[in-house]
């Protein structure tokens, strides 16, 4: 088989039909709009007023509190939140990647005690792989886990960790045997809740001067045996098919669309020929990445390896988030300026400050293209 083909997407009416009930909920809510933000918004009202429509978890199974629906229809309700820039910060790691790693490798009882919590918009996860001396390179994470009686003894540190400060679990990898010549074994993944004692947390302020990432220090930490994630030892396997949910999904291309959208408005004051060519390219663009993103929710949803498909999506996807404030400050020069009354001077100064993060968090671009050259045999 043509490793490189991309499956054409069913169409989902049920999708089609949530689309507008989805555009209906966003008009009538009242709380904290985010404005011209990326994706950023953490609003624990906005995160349990969705999970009370059914729409986080949408493909996880019922009896786990999940809407029983297809990743496709998940698609369609990601799609408008992150158009209109909603707040769904709070939940989006957990329902994207933890509540999906959870029923595929959890316990039962790990499933039954956190996924429908996930499901309600009521309990959050943050991701610990980075750490102050591996970051891309994850097989030489050297946080490390002891086992003791009756569980687990974990020493170090983890860098990066977006809402570590706010958020009740951790999908920790770590150690748990000493390094061998295979560097990818002797690695597990832990669920801890960020209560635990010895857990502590230091906040990084980004250079959009927010306070959304932390470092993470472990110190003597106990954690009991049912807290292993899976096997022990198959922390490797594990988080790989997690980095395909995380890196697979609309919100690697959709971030910046608050600043198109308001460059679009701005355009409407003074038209030309340019700014049309720019609009159209980038409808373009989106259609294809989003095309792609829907193709690989049907390989995921098939139970296919989607590895290669969602890496060479997420650094198309981010290179084109990368490019949308270079392009529309060519066509409409404006003064940037954080939160200025004008939207399209705002908005730009937003994502001019969060572009440079898109093509490093959840894999770098010279790491995705690494991935991609190997799959294909070029490497
Ligand atoms: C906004 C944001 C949020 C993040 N959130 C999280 C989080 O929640 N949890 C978490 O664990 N991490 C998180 N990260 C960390 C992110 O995943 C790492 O920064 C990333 O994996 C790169 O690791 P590093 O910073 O150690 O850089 P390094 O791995 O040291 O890389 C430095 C440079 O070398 C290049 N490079 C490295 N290896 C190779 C290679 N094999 N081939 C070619 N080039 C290579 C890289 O592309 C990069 O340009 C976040 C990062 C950002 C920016």
């Amino acid at each position: 088989m043509n490793k490189l083909s991309f499956p054409r997407p069913r169409q989902s009416e049920i999708g089609e039909r949530l689309r507008s009930e989805v555009r209906e909920f966003i008009d009538g809510w009242h709380g904290n709009r985010h404005g011209a933000a990326a994706f950023s918004g953490f609003d624990p009202e906005f995160s349990e007023a969705l999970g009370k429509r059914g729409w986080i978890g949408m493909g996880f199974p019922k009896r786990y509190g999940g809407g029983g629906y297809g990743l496709a229809e998940r698609l369609v309700v990601l799609e408008e939140l992150l158009a209109v820039r909603a707040p769904i910060f709070a939940h989006a790691v957990a329902e994207r990647q933890s509540g999906p790693l959870l029923l595929r490798f959890g316990s039962e009882r790990q499933r039954e005690e956190i996924v429908p919590r996930i499901a309600a918009g009521k309990c959050y996860f943050c991701i610990g792989l980075s750490e102050p001396d591996s970051g891309s390179d994850l097989a030489s994470v050297r946080t490390r886990a002891i086992k003791v009686d009756g569980g687990w003894r974990v020493n170090g540190a983890k860098i990066w960790t977006s809402s570590a400060h706010r958020t009740h679990y951790m999908v920790l990898l770590c150690r748990t045997a000493p390094a061998s010549e295979v560097r990818q074994a002797g690695l597990s993944q832990f669920l801890v809740d960020m209560k635990t004692p010895g857990v502590t947390c230091r906040s990084i302020v980004n250079i959009a001067g927010d306070d959304d990432f932390n470092e993470v220090h472990f110190q003597d930490v106990f954690l009991s045996d049912d807290a292993l994630i899976g096997v022990e030892g198959q922390g490797w396997q594990q988080v790989t098919s997690e980095l395909t949910f995380e890196r697979s999904g609309p919100d690697r291309f959709m971030s910046h669309m608050g600043a198109v959208e308001e460059f679009v408005t701005a355009l409407k004051q003074q038209p030309s020929a340019e700014g049309a060519r720019t609009v159209g390219r980038l409808v373009a663009h989106l259609s294809t990445l989003r095309r792609m993103s829907r193709s690989i929710a049907a390989m995921l949803t098939a139970e296919q390896d989607a590895a290669l498909h969602a890496a060479l999506l997420k650094d198309l996807g981010t290179c084109f988030e990368q490019e949308i404030p270079e392009t529309l400050r060519l066509v409409l020069p404006t003064e940037p300026e954080p939160g200025a009354s004008d939207g399209y001077s705002a908005a730009l100064a937003n994502v001019i400050l969060h572009a440079p993060s898109c093509t490093i968090r959840g894999g770098t671009k010279e790491v995705l293209r690494g991935i991609v050259a190997k799959s294909l045999g070029l490497r």
